[in-house]
């Protein structure tokens, strides 16, 4: 626990680490959700897709690790049982039932545009708090998030495209 680390943001300490908490949770659903998805799809352009997935998993399994020890060094406690990840998080988990590579596209795709919304606003909490440091943090996962977001866009994009370019055919 760093104790200036805590200091500097006294006020709004609670506030952030409930947040950090929030998104750290989210990050372990939203790993689980890649990884279990990338074992299970079937459809267009499946290892491509699922190779990709595998590497957003890894992205968000780093994602936790910067949080975490963000909340560490607050002197907050990271979210200690599994059990609890649904508690906390807000952004909600998608078991993979349907397996098709289009559903799990869209699936991940909303997962994102939600992680995407809360690194925003600890980003805008942070800025109120003057909390640099987790600013930070938060604003080099959100350009992560953000990648994620296109290449998942730009996967369901390709495979409208072609679909909509064979039933011309
Ligand atoms: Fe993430
Ligand atoms: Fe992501
Ligand atoms: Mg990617």
């Amino acid at each position: 626990m760093g104790q200036m680390a805590q200091k500097i943001i006294k006020e709004n300490k609670d506030e952030i680490l409930k947040l950090l908490n929030t998104a750290y949770s989210e990050e372990w659903l939203a790993y689980y959700q890649y990884w279990i998805g990338a074992q299970v799809a079937k459809g267009p352009m499946r290892k491509t897709i699922a190779d990709e997935f595998l590497e957003h998993a890894k992205e968000e399994f780093d994602h936790a690790k910067k949080v975490c020890d963000r909340i560490i060094q607050l002197g907050g406690t990271p979210v200690l049982d599994p059990e609890e990840w649904k508690k906390h998080a807000i952004c909600r988990y998608d078991a993979p039932v349907d397996e098709f590579i289009v559903t799990l596209l869209e699936q991940n795709l909303e997962a994102e545009r939600c992680a995407i919304g809360r690194y925003q606003q600890i980003c805008n909490l942070c800025m109120s708090a003057k909390d640099i440091e987790t600013f930070h943090v938060a604003r080099h996962i959100l350009s992560d998030e953000l990648d994620h977001e296109q290449d998942l866009e730009d996967y369901l994009e390709d495979i409208k495209t072609s679909m909509e370019h064979m039933s011309k055919k």
